[in-house]
């Protein structure tokens, strides 16, 4: 079924299904009957993980979230709006009640579900279990062969291997880390997402956060020369903090609106993006009465209480 957003920009419908993303500006709605719900959130389920990357920001304080207030969220969210949740961490697939949570979203509520994995834990039954359930898969493949394992820690082959139990099963992504190493095998690696049907290949320069360091400018003047230059089938997209630094006509697509986007941590923590240090506890009053001190706190939004 589709959903519908008002706001400023229009009339917004989404279909999880189809994919379609259709935004109607000719029409603005009254500020009265404006959506208040962030489009999309990411939720870190657990911090648990089993690599040890090393651009690595993710929190490693052991935290995980509880299945039945997941359940309570994604509920809520899709009431107030909201159009999709994706699952991180630490690990997603590290998370107990992985499968469980993902056909409940699946069957309860209309939200799109996706989830950002390294992919190493995928099984033929995992992948049997999550074609019916989630929208989409990210996973993350920093460099190919020798500098993806210098950085992930694992095998290249195996990552190939768990490609070709996802290919043609589940829409995926790759989510490409882009340094000074990595920055050279993006042909190659957007090869490889091609030969195994990936949809879209997103690119995100390193960021000073964790373990990670800023990416240098030479290595964005590659980048921004590859893109430039990419003929392939492969949709780019680019993480919002570079869609500037990136000269690519039409613009690659980014996520731009203050209060389009929102992440919840694993301690459950509402903030507006993952590298926030600060937040707003999710408590008994829910996700969206969250939401609301959090963009009133910030000032970001004229106060809606
Ligand atoms: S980057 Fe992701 S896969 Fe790598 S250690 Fe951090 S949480 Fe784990």
């Amino acid at each position: 079924m589709s959903k519908v957003r008002l706001g400023p920009d229009g009339v917004h419908i989404f279909d999880r299904d189809s994919g379609s993303n259709v935004l109607l500006d000719e029409i603005v709605p009254p500020r009265d009957r404006w959506t208040f719900s962030p489009r999309q959130v990411s939720i870190a389920l657990t911090n648990a993980c089993d690599l040890e990357c090393t651009h690595c920001y993710a929190a490693k304080t052991p935290a995980t979230l509880s299945f039945e207030s997941l359940k309570q969220w994604m509920l809520e969210l899709d009431s107030a709006g909201c159009f999709g949740v994706g699952f991180g961490g630490g690990e997603p697939m590290l998370y107990p009640k992985i499968r469980e949570l993902c056909q409940f979203g699946r069957a309860n509520t209309n939200l799109a579900i996706t989830m950002t994995s390294h992919g190493h834990r995928l099984s033929a039954s995992l992948v049997d279990s999550l074609k019916s359930s989630i929208n989409f898969l990210r996973i993350s493949m920093d460099g190919v062969h020798r500098n993806y394992e210098n950085i992930r820690g694992r095998p290249f082959p195996t990552l190939l291997e768990k490609l070709r139990l996802i290919k043609g099963e589940i829409p995926f992504g790759i989510n490409y880390v882009v340094n000074e190493i990595t920055v050279n095998d993006l042909t190659k690696a957007a090869e490889i997402a091609e030969e195994f049907q990936a949809r879209e290949f997103l690119l995100l320069p390193e960021e000073a956060h964790g373990r990670g360091s800023v990416v240098a400018e030479k290595t964005l003047n590659t980048l921004s020369n590859w893109v430039d230059s990419y003929r392939g089938s492969l949709q780019l997209s680019i993480s919002s903090l570079h869609s500037e630094l990136i000269r690519h006509e039409p613009p690659l697509p980014n996520e731009v609106e203050e209060i389009a986007f929102a992440h919840i941590d694993a301690n459950g923590i509402l903030k507006r993006c993952s590298f926030d240090f600060s937040g707003q506890l999710i408590d008994d009053e829910g996700v969206i009465s969250a939401f609301k001190k959090l963009v009133n706190r910030r000032g970001r939004h004229e106060n809606l209480e």
